[in-house]
């Protein structure tokens, strides 16, 4: 079977991919630019003919995934602008919405062998802000970033135009399904939280890291200006290793029973200093150690991946496990 993968040069498509290249699937990835889908063709080469790429150079164009859908059994949406410096909130909540809407129509039209769609949302469609200890599931659904961006516009902060990106991407993505009744495929929508984990992707500069990691090295690994201890623990949420979420999509894509839900892809609750403390403990060298503990009596939002072990079978990685592998990844390029 051939699985299309959009936005395949991300940080967390680039492991959706291997991981369905590792269990036997032909893949086909859409990339921006010939470059990036040879970086691509490289780093799959021990599969062969079964990765190659397709260039989308935007998935907001009209018709961009007409003749990429055509002989494919199924399609992972992973392509949708991650990053904090949007002004206008249209210039990524274009991309995010009109993608997901643009893919599943070309679907529609041209992909007659497609039996299901995986999109990646995000926590950022169910985190709204409430009193800690909250836990958030895949019952509910962030619309308050989507108010801020009505009242503030480009005023709103760039985090509120990311959320408002991947909420009204994916409500577009069910709603499609709903007034297209009689369709050949179904729905799965996967929310992680913050991805870390080892990046295998094409990073030429520490600069032009993805948004999640670069988070990440800043607030535990950066030499120039590191996040004063007594904010290691403001700085928290749920986290998951990049590997887990390729999991999930992998299961979301094969299961049955994943057919038209969400799935939460959430290993635990954290702030920065757990993420030191597990590091100390796991024996990685030249950590900082912040103040150890500091993160254990911290009250917590967090969201429940527990459905995803339920339904889909997966066991999520421990903290000092990801973190390790994350960090030495890191440290392998000079960061
Ligand atoms: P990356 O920035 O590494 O990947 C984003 C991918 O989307 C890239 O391949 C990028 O291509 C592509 N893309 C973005 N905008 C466009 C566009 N207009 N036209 C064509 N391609 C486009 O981020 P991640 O891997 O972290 O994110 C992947 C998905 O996971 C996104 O949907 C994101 O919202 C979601 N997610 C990520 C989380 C995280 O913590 N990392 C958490 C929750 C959800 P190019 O690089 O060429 O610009």
């Amino acid at each position: 079977a051939k699985v299309l993968v959009t936005g395949a040069s991300g940080f967390v498509a680039v492991w959706v991919v291997r991981t369905l290249l590792e269990r036997g699937f032909n893949v086909v990835g859409t990339v921006r630019s010939n470059p990036k889908g040879d970086y691509l063709k490289d780093l799959y080469k021990e599969h062969g003919d079964r990765f190659s790429y397709v260039i989308v150079e935007d998935i907001e164009a009209e018709g961009a995934f007409d003749e990429a859908v055509k002989d494919v059994d199924a399609v992972a949406h992973t392509a949708s602008p991650f990053h904090m410096h949007a002004d206008d909130p249209a210039e990524i909540i274009g991309p995010a919405v009109n993608g997901t809407v643009g893919v599943l129509r070309s679907i529609k039209a041209y992909g007659k062998n497609v039996k299901r769609v995986v999109i990646t949302s995000s926590f950022a469609a169910i985190e709204v802000p409430k009193d800690p200890p909250f836990v958030f599931t895949e019952d509910d659904w962030n619309d308050f970033s989507e108010d801020v961006i009505k009242k503030e516009g480009r005023d709103a902060s760039a985090s509120h135009k990311y959320r408002a990106s991947k909420t009204l991407a994916e409500r577009a993505a069910w709603d499609f399904i709903k007034e297209n009744p009689g369709l050949g495929f179904d729905l799965v929508a996967v929310n992680p939280p913050y991805v870390y984990g080892p990046p295998i992707h094409d990073v030429p500069k520490l600069e032009s890291l993805n948004t999640s990691l670069m988070s990440f090295h800043s607030a535990l690994m950066a030499k120039d200006s590191p996040v004063p201890d007594e904010k290691l623990v403001e700085s928290k949420g749920s986290w998951v290793d990049v590997r887990d979420v390729a999991a999930i999509h992998v299961e979301a894509l094969l299961q049955e029973a994943a057919g038209g839900e969400r799935f939460c892809a959430a290993s635990s609750a954290f702030t920065f200093q757990d993420f030191l403390d597990a590091l100390n403990d796991a024996g990685v060298p030249n950590i900082r150690k912040g103040v150890p503990g500091a993160g254990k009596n911290v009250p917590h939002n967090a969201q429940s991946g527990e459905k995803a072990t339920r339904v889909l079978g997966i066991k999520y990685k421990t903290i000092g496990e990801s973190a390790k592998d994350t960090v030495e990844a890191l440290r392998s390029r000079g960061w």
